[in-house]
């Protein structure tokens, strides 16, 4: 249940005390199961399950986010069909997959080997790996129904940045990678 689902219906009520109340209540219960909570260092903590389109495919991620980036890489814009991907990267073990993905790898300019899971059914991208740091998973940020806890600190592959795309004000950006 999402923050909408809980406070639509009491926006019905006639706009009485009673009503409010129902309103505030409702607001409070979105509040308290809403599928994250930002800890300190603006680092969220996700205990939330997503699916691909067509729902074959799971994702269980239950666990803080280490990074949050968005990038315009070749690959991100194949696989977004638009200008750059966000991404949320987690550590291995947070991050539970149900249901088979198909993938394929790729040799980044980095040397090391990306491995983009998706859905054989609808395509949608799942997750990735990268043999860079392998004990992390990649989440796609479009997978989440509600990413608002999402707020990237880098923009990787600036060199690749279209114009007309429109990339979050104020966070640094690379031509590659951020310098490790
Ligand atoms: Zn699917
Ligand atoms: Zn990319």
């Amino acid at each position: 249940m999402n923050s909408f689902e809980v406070s639509v219906p009491a926006i019905g009520i006639p706009f009485v005390a009673r009503g409010l109340r129902a309103l505030i209540a409702g607001i409070k219960i979105a509040a308290a199961r809403a599928p994250c909570q930002h800890a300190p260092m603006g680092k969220p903590e996700l205990d939330t399950m997503e699916h691909c389109a067509c729902s074959s495919v799971s994702v269980t991620a239950r666990g803080r986010v280490l990074s949050m980036l968005v990038c315009s890489c070749l690959d991100c814009r194949k696989a977004t069909g638009t200008g750059h991907s966000g991404i949320a990267i987690m550590r291995r073990e947070d991050v539970k997959i149900s249901g088979k993905t198909r993938h394929f790898d790729r040799l980044a300019d980095s040397g090391a080997w990306i491995c983009r899971h998706f859905c054989p059914v609808c395509g949608t991208p799942v997750f990735a790996t990268t043999t860079r740091s392998p004990t992390l998973v990649l989440l796609p940020v479009g997978l989440f129904d509600n990413p608002n806890w999402f707020a990237p600190t880098q923009a990787i592959f600036s060199r690749t940045h279209l114009h007309w795309d429109t990339l979050p004000e104020g966070i640094p950006q690379y031509q590659n990678y951020r310098p490790q």
